[in-house]
């Protein structure tokens, strides 16, 4: 049997141990903060924003972000079909509607005109997600915010490394989350971000992630408004210190595998993978091959035929309008159609180029319609 391939693994070394074992010996009383205060500042300097507040995860900075937007009953948040759940859930939680529209074919992000085409009187705000790092058309949906008067939100969980013309995915919209999940670029083990320009947003959202208690409260034990508690710790931030010190390096090889992987694969003219557009830079979080329709290519032919070399690859997002709590929405024909013939291809650091070798293999035998 071959050794196993994983899709993903955090790169972890000597720098994030020592980190957490002095968060873990000295991180307490007058220095319970320290960490957390370190990597607000850093993840500040690399994306270029104003403000941010370490969360627990990139939910619950969608989650606080959006009540701090005003997001409630009765009110209607647009996304993409294609989608994590995550990115929906907070919506639901805060009583709101998500709508879901059909994604691009090139980036599999949200399609913008349809998003402008969903606009109602109800409409709160739009979320732009950069789907596995790749950028959604940012200067579109702007406009389009700009023109009715609503937010456009970045979750950017998939996107750290991804910048367009200059502009750091999470940085452009009314505000912006990220995600340190096991499984992404950047990892805490679990945690997130939230990140922001605007001053009153950062406050509202600062005080409701401290269970509602406002920054100048002197009166110990009041909260002024009703909040949340979704702070990362100290020890999860020392990871992140350390993480972020080897941003750049992180970054670079999950570029350096994306490139790998495209040069081998999108030799066959049937296979797309991630783009990168003019003037944008794909963060390359996961490098995901989506065949075309006349294929007749199944995402469970493909599956099986990784699992026959021990490599673990994973299934493209199902339409969240597919799932049982939403309505079937068959008519974001892309959302629905595209997950049937795509699969996401193992990419993490420590991937060697034999093993890379034998992921493309796998794709490259699919690949004789
Ligand atoms: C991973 C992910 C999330 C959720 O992040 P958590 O930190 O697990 O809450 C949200 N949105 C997208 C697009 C993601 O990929």
């Amino acid at each position: 049997m071959k050794s196993r391939i994983y899709y993903t693994k955090p790169s972890i070394t000597e720098l994030e141990v020592a980190y957490a074992t002095d968060a873990a010996r000295n991180g307490w009383g007058d220095c319970c903060y320290e960490y957390i205060t370190r990597f607000e500042e850093a993840f500040k300097a690399h994306l270029g924003v104003t403000y941010a507040i370490a969360t627990s995860s990139c939910t619950g900075a969608l989650h606080m972000g959006l009540a701090a937007l005003g997001v409630g009953p009765g009110d209607e948040v647009i996304l993409a079909d294609t989608n994590w759940i995550a990115t929906a859930a907070p919506i639901v939680h805060l009583g709101a509607k998500p709508v879901f529209v059909d994604i691009l074919s090139d980036s599999w992000c949200i399609d913008p005109a349809l998003a402008a085409a969903a606009i109602t009187p109800c409409t709160k705000a739009i979320i732009a997600v950069h789907l596995y790092g790749n950028l959604c058309e940012m200067d579109r949906l702007l406009a389009i915010g700009t023109t009715h008067g609503i937010p456009i939100i970045e979750d950017a969980a998939e996107a750290i490394g991804s910048v367009s013309d200059g502009r750091r995915a999470g940085s452009m919209g009314a505000f912006g989350s990220f995600s340190f999940h096991g499984t992404k670029t950047l990892t805490t083990g679990e945690g997130g971000m939230f990140v922001t320009n605007d001053a009153a947003l950062y406050e509202t959202v600062l005080t409701l992630s401290n269970h509602g208690r406002a920054r100048g409260q002197t009166k110990q034990f009041w909260p002024d408004m009703l909040g949340f508690k979704y702070k990362m710790s100290n020890i999860q931030a020392a990871i992140g210190c350390a993480q972020m010190e080897r941003v750049d390096e992180l970054i670079k090889r999950k570029r350096e595998i994306l490139r790998y992987y495209r040069d081998r694969i999108e030799r066959t003219p049937w296979v797309k993978m991630n783009p990168e557009q003019a003037g944008t830079v794909n963060g390359a979080w996961m490098p995901t091959a989506v065949f075309d329709a006349e294929t007749g290519m199944t995402c469970e032919s493909l599956q099986e035929a990784f699992v026959a070399e021990n490599i673990d690859a994973r299934p493209f997002f199902h339409p969240l309008s597919s799932l049982s709590m939403f309505e079937d929405q068959p008519q974001n024909r892309l959302a629905w159609g595209i997950p049937g013939r795509a699969i996401n291809l193992p990419s993490y650091a420590d991937l060697t180029v034999t093993e890379l070798g034998r992921v493309s293999d796998v794709v490259h035998h699919q690949s004789r319609p």
